[in-house]
């Protein structure tokens, strides 16, 4: 009998599903919306009855399918219990036995942003590597961290929160988790865009950044192009940027002294120019014994999400 395992992506508008095999196939992916209205109470129901018709349409049968794993988007601690997701209006539970009761399959529940660094070290930029940090610079930092190939949870699922690492004192402007200085306010997409004004304001130096500027169009990609240009004002501010990342990713490797640091999101796509930026400063700020890691593109995008939770099954 051919076995199978689900692995399920949660996000705030849609539910992205993943049949695979454990050799990390996909046999199938597909979405169905996340319905959010009374305090999110359909939305688990709604992922087993996606499951179980699945299931019945491929003629699978429940001892063929070694397990559901999902990722949501808030604090999971190992056991399954959710510690609130404000985006779902869900409150305090355990994940695993009430999807687990619907279905009457074995369910394991984690952060997805965690789960996502287990699907990029079992089938993407991690492939090969135990010991790996996913950053995924966006908006924000979404992080994770796997040790000896298992997710660094923390006690109350909080672990692998990289991108609120304090790493200013003095920040006037407020993080979205209320703080002041943390590492997504300055490494993240929106983090160097903030640089780049904060930059173009301090001189008035000719820059094809105010033209950007100017025309609303100054971004992550933006700099970067500026930077390939050869444009003055863009190679500083990414050497600014590229000295947090060093000083984040320094701090990180201090604690878990990872092999890799897989980086993801719309930032990354700036790719080698990006790399040389961070490397050359965190070489400068890593303890001597963390300097070898090494620096890899995340390869599955919003795919990683359901091979991290079919993964987080298989063990
Ligand atoms: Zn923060």
């Amino acid at each position: 009998m051919s076995k199978y395992c689900f692995g399920v992506d949660l996000g705030g508008t849609t539910v992205k599903i993943g049949l695979f095999t454990p050799e990390g196939e996909v046999v199938e992916k597909w979405e169905i919306p996340t319905r959010t209205q009374e305090n999110g109470s359909k939305i688990l129901p709604d992922i087993a009855d996606a499951i179980l018709a699945k299931m019945q349409e491929r003629g699978i049968a429940r001892e063929a399918v070694i397990g559901v794993g999902i990722g949501v988007p808030g604090p999971v601690d190992d056991a399954g219990v959710i510690y609130r997701a404000v985006n779902l209006g869900w409150g305090v539970f355990n994940i695993n036995e009430t999807l687990g009761g619907l279905l009457g399959i074995d369910v394991k529940a984690g952060n997805d942003a965690n789960v996502a660094a287990l699907g990029e070290m079992w089938c993407g930029g991690g492939k090969g590597y135990k010991d790996i940090v996913l950053a995924t610079l966006g908006t924000g930092i979404g992080g994770g961290i796997i040790t000896n190939g298992k997710i660094v949870t923390g006690s109350k699922g909080a672990g692998g929160e990289i991108g609120h690492i304090h790493l200013v004192d003095d920040e006037p402007d407020a993080c979205g988790c209320g703080n002041h200085g943390c590492f997504e306010q300055y490494g993240s997409a929106t983090g160097i865009v903030r640089l780049a004004k904060r930059r173009l304001a301090a001189s008035e130096e000719d820059s094809v950044l105010r033209t950007a500027q100017a025309e609303g169009t100054l971004s992550a990609k933006a700099v970067f192009d500026a930077v390939k240009g050869g444009d003055k004002i863009a190679c500083e501010i990414a050497e600014e940027f590229g000295s947090y990342l060093g000083k984040g990713f320094a701090a990180i490797a201090a604690v878990v002294n990872p092999e890799v640091f897989v980086l993801g999101g719309g930032v990354s796509k700036a790719g080698e120019i990006l790399f040389g930026y961070i490397a050359k400063n965190y070489e400068k700020y890593a303890f001597h014994a963390c300097r070898n890691a090494v620096f890899k593109l995340a390869t599955l995008g919003n795919d990683a999400g359901i091979y991290g939770a079919a993964k987080l099954v298989l063990g």
